[in-house]
């Protein structure tokens, strides 16, 4: 799945695209194209014009397009494809053949070139104009201030975490490898979190995003290959718990995570 590390890979593969002017767009299924604009809007506000600027805001990917935004959400199998080239070379759970009938959109240039976006499982989806205010601080960048509303809420670290309202661009994967780097128990509620525990969890998610980015994805976190039955901590060796937390499959160590 698509975390703000893949989504910003992609976003340096776009730039490649800049300067260039927009000729045609193809979006097979409308129901890809989310939010105010139909399919004959979304093409009278891009056509003809320049892309002038690929932004990242969490997981959201924005092509700046005259005086408006093209947003793009890869959802849990969503690839971005530039000039026939994959941003990424492997990427879990997709395959990078190029599928025809899981291309969702694609954005084609007058000089040379195309943005394309695959998605098999299509929960991703194409926004013209995105509402960039509901998405929260960037992880890459989040400060323990920020998360100190973590401490006023209720419900489960593993659920705030992956709310992109109140930090954006983690997704599965990072949230238990910042949690077990962190040795924070997943189904605690945010209340539980002192200031120290603040201070440690926002260092661990930028030390973690730096370090995953640099090895070249969400996927390759310590705890990776050991979330599987029988799996284990490969700290203290101890067998790794597995639950649903917050509606996704969660993995932790339940001897140094509490
Ligand atoms: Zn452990």
């Amino acid at each position: 799945m698509p975390e703000l590390i893949e989504v910003d890979l992609y976003r340096q593969a776009a730039k490649r695209a800049l300067g260039r002017t927009i000729k045609s767009v193809a979006i097979p299924n409308e129901t890809y194209l989310v939010g105010d604009s139909d399919l004959s809007k979304f093409r009278k506000a891009i056509y003809g014009r320049q892309l002038r600027g690929v932004r990242r805001i969490g997981k959201l990917l924005l092509l700046d397009v005259a005086h408006v935004s093209v947003g793009m959400r890869f959802g849990m199998t969503g690839r971005l494809i530039v000039d026939d080239e994959p941003a990424i070379d492997q990427l879990l759970y997709t395959t990078n053949e190029m599928q025809k009938k899981h291309l969702r959109c694609v954005i084609n240039f007058e000089e040379e070139g195309a943005l394309s976006m695959i998605d098999p499982r299509r929960f991703g989806n194409v926004e013209l104009g995105p509402d960039e205010s509901q998405v929260g601080p960037d992880a890459a960048r989040i400060t323990a201030e920020e998360l100190t509303i973590f401490q006023s809420s209720s419900a489960s670290i593993k659920a705030l975490l992956l709310d992109q309202r109140r930090i954006g661009g983690l997704g599965n994967l990072l949230c238990d490898e910042i949690m077990w780097r962190s040795g924070i128990k997943p189904t605690r509620t945010g209340r539980t979190l002192k200031t120290t525990d603040i201070q440690l969890l926002a260092s661990t998610i930028q030390a973690t995003i730096t370090e995953l980015t640099d090895r070249g994805g969400s996927h390759m976190g310590d705890l990776q290959s050991q979330r599987r039955h029988g799996g284990s901590c490969p700290t203290d060796g101890c067998e790794l718990t597995r639950d649903l937390v917050a509606g996704r499959t969660t993995w932790w160590c339940p001897e140094h995570q509490c």
